[in-house]
């Protein structure tokens, strides 16, 4: 049974149309898992969503964009000859490309005559970028359709944003990440003449928690004796029943901190003993029976084991049970756009 992400298709939709109005000129970010939905579904969102833009990670995300989308795509990651430079679809005139250096824009334009791109500026990320006091001229120098800033998750944006735009006033399109809608408001009222883009991602497809979940399927259940044993590391269980549910580390199952466990300390402890050793110590992230189980031992690559005390009423081989997990690090089976209104 397929680990299955089950949206309810209108409402999500409601949200990511709440994070366009409060996020005027935003350019949705697609890359990686596809925050969990799958990149081309996400592009496919976008086509509907009418954006003119959207963001992906990689160069090698790009074709699959490309294709699914119909406008311009930009890339995250700078272009560097030595890593970039042999890769498909660098000449496309849909893509604009992230650059931090003039030689670089140099090589891709020896590659891909006419090829548009963005220039970086280095913030207090401090990931890549050209420095604030070379950005205008690196702009003027490159032809760049406009200016590209990445900032830290929290607070601080306006002012960091604003020494760049007060440093490049020649420079009239950029584009930032992680602004409230108030923030975007006020660098526009600061600096009427100039085009803000939020890129965003995790604000406009994860908008609304309750418009998805991740729902296991029921493999097996099994009542068991205390001291039975099960799996490969057969530790011995406590009486109750065996729960066995698709979804295991293939599909990112456990692999963030386990926040149920009882204190910051515990949590510190099970994290640095590594999620997957300490799995079996804490609760699992699947709701069975109304309960959250403890794995019965690490989850494995395709499904997990879970221990049911006594007492609790097991499901039936065939239901599903939802599971709790960071979406930017699940790979599930399926995506089930689903209308609950109409079912
Ligand atoms: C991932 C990314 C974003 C989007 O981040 P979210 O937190 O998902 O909104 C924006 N800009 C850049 C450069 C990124 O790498």
């Amino acid at each position: 049974m397929s680990l299955t992400l089950v949206v309810d298709v209108e409402r999500w939709r409601a949200a990511q149309e709440r994070a366009c109005a409060a996020l005027p000129g935003i350019v949705p970010v697609v890359k990686g898992n596809g925050y969990g939905f799958g990149r081309e579904l996400l592009c496919r969102e976008a086509q509907r969503l009418a954006v003119p833009q959207i963001a992906v990670g990689t160069y090698a995300e790009l074709p699959e964009a490309l294709a699914a989308f119909g406008r311009e795509v930009l890339v995250l990651e700078p272009y560097r000859p030595a890593v970039c430079g042999g890769l498909p679809d660098l000449a496309d005139a849909r893509v604009l490309h992230t650059v931090t250096s003039a030689s670089d824009v140099a090589d891709l334009r020896n590659r891909a005559p006419g090829s548009r791109v963005l220039v970086e500026g280095l913030t207090s990320m401090n990931r890549f970028g050209a420095p604030l006091d070379r950005l205008g001229e690196l702009a003027a120098e490159t032809g760049a359709v406009g200016a590209t800033l990445h900032l830290p998750l929290g607070t601080g944006h306006v002012a960091e944003i604003g020494r760049f735009l007060e440093a490049a006033p020649e420079i009239s399109r950029w584009y930032v990440s992680h602004v409230t809608g108030q923030e975007l408001a006020e660098l526009r009222r600061r600096f009427p003449g100039r085009e803000l883009r939020p890129r965003v991602g995790t604000a406009l497809w994860l908008a609304d928690p309750a418009a998805y979940q991740v729902r296991a399927g029921v493999l097996d259940v099994r009542p068991v004796a205390k001291g039975d044993r099960c799996g490969y590391r057969q530790r011995p269980l406590p009486a109750g029943h065996l729960v066995v549910v698709s979804g295991g580390t293939s599909h990112g199952v456990a692999m963030e901190s386990p926040s149920s466990a009882a204190t910051a300390r515990s949590r510190a402890v099970a994290v640095a003993e590594g999620v997957l050793e300490a799995a079996h110590r804490v609760r699992s992230p699947f709701t069975v029976s109304g309960t959250t189980p403890r794995f019965a031992e690490p989850p494995h690559m395709q499904c997990s084991l879970l221990v049911l005390p006594a007492g609790v009423a097991p499901p039936a081989v065939g239901d599903t049970v939802a599971v709790r997990m960071r979406l930017t690090t699940a790979y599930v089976d399926a995506v089930e756009l689903a209308s609950p209104d109409r079912r």
